[in-house]
């Protein structure tokens, strides 16, 4: 009997393959008396030679994958295993104590670490006794003969299980290899979830307990349609699984017959579709996405991406990347959203009780000028390569956008005094995803060139529910008459004074949003590149012209998400 595993379905697709259990093994252990020091100086000597393999092995992948920067940590990590003190610290307690090599090893990194952390007027060596800890526990682990896991020593086909995945062990991923993510934390707009939907890896999270159902090695079928999965399959589910994959397989083919066709419904009415990107490692998935555009660069993963702040150079190249690979098409890019469940440790911005809630965005961005200007001044320079926009995020009051406008007018000003091509025409725009921004519409969209509704903070701060929290998922609710008509009031706000409104939460690829937004008037949908050719699909087969009744109903008439729900799915019925 296979044990099954549900959760939220985050990224389409069905993935079959061996568990690969992202779990810290037990590395505890007793601490003996040895009568042959000699014997676990050799044993130490050995477990440090495959620690080097291994580091090298992991630093050469981050090194393909994450470029040198991320690399140097590797290095760092190499020096303090093959370090002379610290090895001849260990031998000496060895042969002094008669101890065993396991004792002796924790014993002396205890030393170096809280030696290092007591340096507070030295961030630099601080930070090295992590980098101790961190190879402690590598060389512990060979030691104990309990290997350590890692995603960059990934070489076949795996199903990855997790409790949690951050932002950046995602960025990690090798779609070569990962066929499937399954893990414990996390809603379908946390963004490990969004990043797993860029790479095209099914995922499902939110299980709460996949990691304590999975062991290491079982087979999985992973089906991030349905947020299912099943370890130890029987035949016939396997048989089942492998014909809803190559079902799915022929369906995406389908689809992929639209990408160069234009995105209009039924009865004619054009609409725009945009894909969203973290990186420009994103871009060829776009550009074979049938996107007509970017409606979202969020910006933020390149300073995620590196151990310390982009330089101004370093953005320009990957916003010029963007607008030159788009070759003419509108991008925009999104200044910096750190915080929330996006960290930048080497800002060491303070630990908060609420970082959903707190300094992230452009709190930040307006606090820390000179890392804003820097951007703004990459931004304004890529615009002179093709159509950029650029937006704010988490606006909440008239005055953070007045602000953030200024500063970037006089970054543009200094530029052109200085003789710098620049864009004849940079639009300006802000994400509307604070109830308070969204309220205020009307007042805001005299004062941009466009909105972008974020739905995945507008919806958590609608409902009051952490968008990362599988226990108050069920109050992530893109369909709630209520928030349809805030959605509704944004788009006939920003109308009423020429402003136009993209959407770029997930809920703008949502095929039970998508009909709804149609009949508001929406202008602009972006969506993970995955979503675009079927919401085109889906687009095609509507009448846009009795949409619009369909929102009022869902906003008037409703009382419930699923009554919403049901309304859409008799109007697909009756038109697909
Ligand atoms: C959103 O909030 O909907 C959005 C697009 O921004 P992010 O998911 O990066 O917070
Ligand atoms: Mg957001």
């Amino acid at each position: 009997m296979s044990t099954k595993i549900t959760g939220i379905a985050a990224s389409d697709g069905i993935g079959i393959a061996k568990a690969y259990t992202l779990v810290d093994p037990d590395l505890s252990f007793e601490k003996t008396t040895v009568t042959d020091p000699q014997a676990e100086i050799d044993r130490l000597a050995a477990a440090r030679k495959i620690t080097v393999t291994e580091l090298e092995e992991i630093k050469a992948k981050a090194l393909e994958n994450l470029g040198p920067k991320e690399a140097e940590v590797f290095d760092a990590h190499l020096a303090m295993v093959n370090d002379p003190d610290f090895i001849k610290q260990v031998e000496d307690e060895i042969t002094q104590k008669s101890c065993n090599a396991e004792t002796a090893q924790q014993d002396v990194a205890d030393q170096f670490s809280a030696m290092l952390e007591a340096m507070t007027d030295n961030a630099y060596m601080q930070e090295r006794a992590a980098d101790v800890r961190d190879v402690t526990k590598r060389v512990l682990s060979h030691l104990l003969n309990r290997p350590l896991p890692n995603l960059a020593l990934v070489k076949s086909p795996v199903v990855v299980v997790s409790h949690d995945l951050t932002p950046s062990d995602t960025a990690q991923l090798d779609r070569q290899f990962v066929k499937g993510i399954l893990v414990d934390l996390g809603g379908r707009t946390s963004h490990s979830a969004i990043m797993s939907r860029t790479l095209e890896i099914p995922a499902v999270v939110g299980t709460e307990n996949a990691t304590t159902s999975i062991q290491d090695g079982q087979t999985v079928i992973l089906d991030g349609l349905h947020g299912v999965a099943l370890a130890e399959p029987d035949e016939t589910e396997l048989a089942d699984y492998q014909q809803q994959a190559s079902d799915f397989a022929e369906q995406k083919a389908l689809w992929e017959k639209l990408k160069d066709e234009p995105t209009v419904s039924k009865d004619g009415q054009s609409f725009m579709l945009a894909a969203n990107i973290g990186t420009p490692a994103d871009l060829p998935a776009v550009l074979k996405s049938g996107a007509e555009g970017i409606g979202l660069f969020r910006s933020e993963f390149l300073y995620m991406d590196s151990d310390q702040l982009p330089s101004e150079d370093t953005q320009f190249a990957a916003y010029k990347a963007a607008v030159e690979q788009m070759d003419g098409k509108p991008v925009v890019i999104r200044t910096m959203d750190i915080g929330g469940d996006k960290d930048l440790p080497y800002m060491q911005l303070p630990k908060e009780m609420n970082p959903f809630l707190g300094y992230r965005a452009i709190r930040i961005s307006l606090k820390r000028q000179d890392i804003f200007r820097t951007q703004l001044r990459a931004l304004i320079r890529a615009s002179a390569f093709g159509d950029l926009g650029i937006m704010f995020p988490m606006i909440a009051t008239l005055e953070e956008l007045r602000q953030a406008k200024t500063i970037f007018n006089e970054e543009k000003t200094k530029l052109v005094e200085a003789g710098v091509k620049v864009g004849e025409t940079i639009k300006l725009g802000m994400m509307i995803e604070i109830p308070n921004a969204a309220i205020f519409a009307d007042h805001f969209a005299k004062e941009v060139d466009f909105f972008s509704i974020g739905t995945n903070d507008l919806i958590q701060y609608t409902f009051a529910a952490d968008r990362g929290n599988e226990r108050v998922f069920y109050l992530y609710q893109p369909y709630h008459p209520s928030l349809l008509g805030l959605i509704n009031h944004v788009i006939k706000a920003a109308h009423r004074h020429g402003t136009s409104v993209a959407m770029c939460g997930e809920m703008a690829g949502d095929q039970t949003a998508v009909p709804l937004l149609m009949g508001m008037g929406l202008d602009e949908f972006s969506m993970s590149a995955t979503s675009v050719l079927k919401t085109r699909n889906l687009m095609k087969q509507l009448d846009a012209s009795t949409l619009s009744d369909l929102a009022e109903a869902a906003i008037n008439d409703c009382e419930t998400s699923d009554q919403v729900k049901a309304l859409v799915e008799k109007l697909k019925t009756s038109q697909g």
